[in-house]
């Protein structure tokens, strides 16, 4: 079978994770038998400086028509003065709106081997933990009426959250059939002992459910979910939340990965053409160094395999290289705290040797 993929380099070190990430896709083309045609569109840093915008439509209409796309990361201190319209990040929010993406999956997996890097105590990590967080994307209090006003005390500003039972059941749904192909043990994070938005979720939640006999589904508050997660975060599986809950939670289960290299997302529709990225920003630090840890965009692409186009043996084939590697020692400069560090061409050839 032949799959479009569109790329999005971007800016920073985006262009060497997102090559990194096309040479392991070639490699398992290679390997399974699969033709995967990649198309570069611009995005970001480099759209402005090529054609003014962060967002051309070129760059959006090539998306549309790819099966699926892998976005490197946008963004550096060149661009940072523009008005807020013609940031590279705005393309971000941009691309996303244009390709109709209302679930954001982000998993966080401690790897034993890498144990050491996670800011938790060691006995609350003795068994690691691999944690699918299901974010709501497109509603929610990021997408509410909002604005200024005089109030009783003067000057104000509200926000309001607003969610409907489409929005409810849809983002829902997704999380139970990840559920279902993971440890089928599901917790629907709200706060519906104030809030009415978090109550409806939690009824449609719970009405669902009935549908998913094979899924264990629990309630939890955020609050206690906050701290849940860094008090026993192995008794988690899949998390379902809303847009606001799910930014704050799944930047907290990142950081106790200890490791933002390593992390993928995903971001799915209606449609299997799904949006790709590692977590991390651009790290124009090390931009063109060689030095970029390449793993959450290789991982990226995997995630690419198994929801886009169901390739499960694929994918799965790229986690396990992932594992192999670590499990072998080798490690990039952000993950070998001192020690011996391969470049991101190098971690790459090991992933692939791997495979
Ligand atoms: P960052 O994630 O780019 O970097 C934070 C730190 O982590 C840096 O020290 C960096 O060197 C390190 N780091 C990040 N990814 C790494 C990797 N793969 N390998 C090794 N080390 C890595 O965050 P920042 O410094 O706050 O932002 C830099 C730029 O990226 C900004 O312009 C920001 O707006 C943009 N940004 C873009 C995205 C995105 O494109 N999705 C996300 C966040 C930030």
């Amino acid at each position: 079978m032949t799959y479009k993929i569109g790329l999005l380099r971007g800016d920073g070190i985006g262009p060497e994770i997102v090559d990194s990430a096309v040479r392991v896709l070639e490699a398992i083309a290679k390997k399974y038998g699969h033709k995967f045609e990649f198309t570069p569109y611009l995005i970001g840093g480099a759209a402005l400086d090529a054609c003014g915008v962060p967002l051309p439509e070129e760059t959006v209409q090539g998306c549309l028509a790819s099966d699926s796309v892998l976005l490197g990361a946008v963004g550096g201190p060149k661009w940072d003065t523009l008005p807020g319209n013609m940031r590279p990040e705005k393309a971000l929010l941009g691309i996303r709106a244009a390709m109709e993406l209302f679930t954001n999956l982000r998993p966080a997996k401690l790897y034993p081997a890498l144990k050491g890097d996670c800011p938790l105590r060691e006995d609350i990590v003795a068994n690691g933990f691999d944690i699918m967080i299901v974010r709501e994307l497109t509603g929610g209090i990021y997408f509410g009426e909002r604005g200024m006003r005089e109030g009783k005390y003067g000057e104000e500003a509200y926000d309001t959250e607003c969610y409907s039972r489409m929005e409810i059941e849809r983002i829902a749904k997704v999380a139970f059939e990840t559920a279902r192909k993971r440890n089928k043990k599901l917790t629907s994070i709200d706060k519906a002992n104030v809030l009415d938005t978090s109550r409806l979720w939690r009824k449609i939640v719970h009405e669902m459910a009935e549908g998913y006999p094979d899924v264990e589904c629990f309630d939890m508050l955020v609050d206690n979910a906050a701290m849940q997660l860094v008090r026993n975060p192995a008794q988690f599986d899949v998390i379902v939340t809303s847009n606001m809950f799910g930014d704050i939670l799944s930047d907290e289960a990142s950081q106790i990965t200890g490791s933002i290299g390593m992390l993928p997302s995903a971001s799915l529709g209606n449609t299997t053409r799904g949006l790709y990225e590692p977590i991390h920003g651009s790290a124009p630090d090390i931009a063109g160094k060689n030095l970029a840890n390449p793993i959450a965009t290789i991982l990226s692409a995997a995630m690419m395999l198994l929801y886009s186009f169901n390739l499960t043996k694929e994918s799965d084939a790229i986690i396990n290289a992932v594992d192999r590697v670590l499990n072998a020692g080798y490690r990039t400069a952000d993950i070998a705290h001192g020690g011996e560090a391969l470049g991101t061409v190098e971690m790459t050839d090991k992933i692939i040797a791997m495979l």
